[in-house]
């Protein structure tokens, strides 16, 4: 079979689908790799490299699409994309379909079939293709190193004969994967850390890696049976934002990553919370492209308002690029060696890793939570 990887077309997206080593490995594995010129480059990868390890560099996207068997990307595909591929070839990549149900009902219309990365499984087995956490732990750092940027102060605790500085207090909204590695990067570079989540599992992990938790306390069951946050009643939310002003007003930086799948993220930090932050204080919110953590946040801008720096930027691992694009070929590879052997990929319903990740199949949509959301 033949796999091809196009360049990235969304603005801003420096990621590609695939490394020359990942390439070298699918090739071992008996399958053919295309790749279009120049896709990895933004990444730091030549089309010699490529080349070197064994894939064909072609570059009409036309003829790259139209002679592929899997087409594998990072962003969820646009229409002008899906209509350019061969009926039947089987296209995997981000699809967030709980939000964009049209990609996936585009993708069947036309005959695609079409894997979800997000909607991968996350269990031990899935653990290597869970790319979902892979993006999610280089965003989760780059996410301070980002807001530190921002920041007129250090983070660390200096004592020197000029004087003490206290240490940066930042603020964490959300304990997932993201949360949890910010939580981590922010505390290796000297800040005191103090994490909020409502799911009761998330305080002893925030402990554990030193940061301090902020517990808003319920009756409520707030975590669904695969350990993700249900969405939060607006009881909670109100009992929340009071809880977290003091923090949040107080705070150098805060950070949100707080999602619920499939639902508009809950906003937490309102704008009369940053009225009342200090000058100079950053806010970044990662879940901006899901509707936003932060009330006054905006998808893809820096903004100052009232003093306060707010970075709306959806797509930090794009930020680092190398890295999340190894890691994310990575995840891709072992999906591939799952479902595949010697070059040939078939999709079995009766596994659980397809069941939950295959969306669209010989024409129609067949994971039921998106075939209700498109009723
Ligand atoms: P996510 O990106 O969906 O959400 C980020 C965090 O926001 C979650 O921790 C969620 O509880 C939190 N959140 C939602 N509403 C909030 C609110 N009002 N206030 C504060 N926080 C709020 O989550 P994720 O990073 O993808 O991970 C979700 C869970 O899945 C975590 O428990 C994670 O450890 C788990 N996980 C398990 C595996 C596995 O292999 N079993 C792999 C990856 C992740």
């Amino acid at each position: 079979m033949i796999i091809a990887i196009p360049k990235e077309i969304l603005p801003g997206e420096n990621r590609v689908a695939c490394t020359p080593d990942v390439a070298s490995k699918l090739i071992k594995s008996g399958y053919e790799v295309h790749i279009q010129k120049d896709a990895g480059l933004n990444a730091g990868f030549k089309d010699e490299q490529y080349v070197k390890a064994g894939a064909k560099v072609i570059d009409s996207v036309e003829q790259l699409f139209s002679s592929a068997d899997i087409v594998l990307k990072v962003q969820k595909p646009t229409e002008d994309e899906i209509k350019k591929l061969k009926k039947g070839s089987l296209l995997i990549s981000f699809v967030y379909a709980l939000h964009y149900p049209e990609i996936a009902k585009f993708c069947a219309e036309n005959g695609i079939d079409l894997i979800a990365m997000d909607m991968v499984p996350r269990t031990t087995l899935a653990q290597k293709m869970d790319a979902l956490s892979s993006q999610a732990n280089i965003a989760g750092y780059k996410s301070v190193i980002l807001a530190a940027n921002h920041l007129g102060k250090i983070f660390p605790l200096m004592m020197t004969a000029a004087g003490t500085i206290s240490p940066a207090k930042v603020v964490i909204m959300g304990a997932g994967v993201a949360g949890l590695q910010a939580l981590g990067t922010a505390k290796r570079l000297g800040a005191v850390v103090e994490v909020s989540d409502i799911r009761p599992s998330a305080k002893e992990e925030v402990q554990s890696l030193g940061g301090k938790f902020i517990e808003v306390e319920t009756t409520e069951n707030m975590q669904d049976e695969r350990g993700y946050a249900k969405q939060a009643s607006e009881e909670f939310l109100k009992k929340q934002k009071e809880l977290i002003f003091k923090h949040v007003t107080e705070a150098d930086i805060v950070i949100t990553t707080a999602l619920v799948p499939g639902k508009k993220a809950p906003v937490l930090i309102t704008e009369e919370m940053i009225k009342n932050m200090k000058p100079g204080s950053v806010v970044l919110d990662m879940a901006v492209e899901f509707g936003g953590n932060c009330e006054i946040s905006e998808p893809g801008k820096t903004v100052k308002k009232y003093d306060v720096t707010i970075i709306g930027e959806p797509n930090l691992p794009s930020l680092v690029p190398t890295h999340s694009s190894e890691m994310y070929a990575k995840n891709l590879l072992a999906l591939i060696q799952h479902i595949g052997k010697n070059g040939q990929v078939e999709l079995k319903l009766e596994d659980e890793i397809v069941k939950g990740c295959l969306i669209s199949r010989n024409g129609e949509v067949i994971n039921d939570r998106i075939k209700e959301l498109l009723k």
